[in-house]
């Protein structure tokens, strides 16, 4: 039987596909951002000491309350942001499962979802499963600076949402306040909300992970997703969150409650005691993350590669040109057998294919020894 029309376009992700890659050639998979070595030990004893305590039913729809109070205190402590664990935090199936409720629960048949270029694979498939239409504005390499005449012009009065990435992936961007002012003038203007995806704010490397719900006026019209994965490298468990007002929360709620209805019982518990770890732990990790890019980033410019600026996240980019090359998917899907390294081409993070067609994305979320190991490997490309 054939795929359903609304699926046109999205086949197997390109992380699977390159993950299946390493797998079958043996290659160092720098593609999949998952990092390859365990979170810290009190949050993994924790989720082992929940399922030994029997903390394995369903928990609440909504999240188990411990949980719920833990990321309302996280908002508070980081962000200064008041929200009401009851009715405006609600747990979800990895950030993944909160992108799709919100298209599904947020947008009617028609909507446009405006978001910026390249985006999260996710986000066109959630936007296309809603019955909702994508309008993009396109981040420009290597600053991926964005233009306000082209985000103004891209609106519409179909326009329902911004869906917004920082810190982003696959780009590494850190949205400045300026820019954030712009996206947050743009929605008072034209009465749109937004829905921010911000798996990746504690790992920020240059300049400030600001929420754009933090500034003014938005605290009301923003939806604020995130995730344990990222923070706790637990990325298996898949424990997310959302949270703002009631209103859009609720409406993530309703379409939530009919796609895992709720799960992970005892990781929702340990991802509570992730939360409340000291500044320490927050510090560490991003500054263990910061050496690892730095370490990775100035292996890839040694053989050669234009290495562009990655503020935060697990990833940073390269234009395949600067060694010769022109099709960033051709490039990828030949690394393996050239050098044994994987890599995923950030072309298919793009509608502008001409954009998106030279860069590549390679993770830094490894262990050093393979960090060195696959920048040996690409020693080969120079040679
Ligand atoms: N958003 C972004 C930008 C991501 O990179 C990812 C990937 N991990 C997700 C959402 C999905 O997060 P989760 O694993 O919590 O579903
Ligand atoms: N977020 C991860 C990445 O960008 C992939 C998660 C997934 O495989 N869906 O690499």
């Amino acid at each position: 039987m054939a795929l359903a029309a609304r699926f046109d376009g999205f086949g197997t992700t390109i992380f699977a596909e390159m993950t299946a890659l390493a797998a079958t050639t043996g290659a160092v998979n720098l593609g999949q951002g998952f990092p390859d070595t365990d979170g810290p030990a009190e949050v993994r004893d924790a989720a082992i000491d929940a399922i030994r305590a029997g903390h394995n039913q369903y928990p609440p729809g909504s999240g188990i309350p411990e949980l719920r109070h833990a990321i309302a205190a996280h908002q508070r402590r980081f962000y200064d942001l008041e929200v009401d664990p009851d009715s405006e935090v609600l747990v979800t199936t990895g950030a993944t499962e909160a992108i799709a409720a919100a298209m599904l629960g947020l947008c009617e048949p028609g909507d446009e979802v405006l978001t910026f270029e390249p985006y999260y694979d996710s986000y066109a498939a959630c936007i296309a499963m809603a019955g909702a239409e994508r309008r993009v504005v396109t981040l420009r390499a290597p600053s991926y600076a964005f233009s306000i005449a082209e985000l103004e012009a891209a609106v519409t009065d179909r326009t329902r949402l911004v869906l917004l990435n920082s810190p982003h992936n696959p780009t590494g961007k850190v949205f400045t306040r300026r820019e954030l002012e712009q996206v947050a003038a743009l929605c008072a203007e034209r009465d749109l909300v937004v829905v921010t995806d911000e798996v990746y704010e504690h790992l920020v490397f240059d300049g400030e992970h600001i929420p754009i719900a933090t500034l003014p006026g938005m605290r009301d019209r923003t939806l604020t997703i995130s995730s344990g994965g990222k923070t706790f490298s637990f990325t298996g468990w898949k424990v997310g969150w959302v949270s703002g007002p009631h209103s859009m929360v609720d409406a993530v709620r309703v379409a939530k409650q009919y796609l895992t209805y709720a799960s992970g019982t005892p990781f929702q518990r340990a991802i509570a005691v992730g939360l409340a770890l000291d500044d320490t732990y927050y510090a560490s990790f991003a500054a263990d993350l910061r050496a690892k890019r730095d370490r990775l980033a100035a292996g890839l410019a040694d053989t050669g590669l234009e290495v562009f600026p990655s503020a935060g996240t697990y990833f940073l980019t390269v234009d395949i040109r600067s060694i010769g090359e022109s099709d960033g998917m051709e490039f990828c899907r030949s690394l393996p057998g050239r050098c044994g390294v994987v890599a995923v081409p950030n072309v298919v993070f793009y509608d502008d294919v001409d954009a998106g067609r030279p860069l590549v994305r390679f993770t830094f979320c490894k262990r050093d020894s393979v960090l060195d190991d696959a920048i040996d490997r690409l020693g080969a490309l120079a040679r």
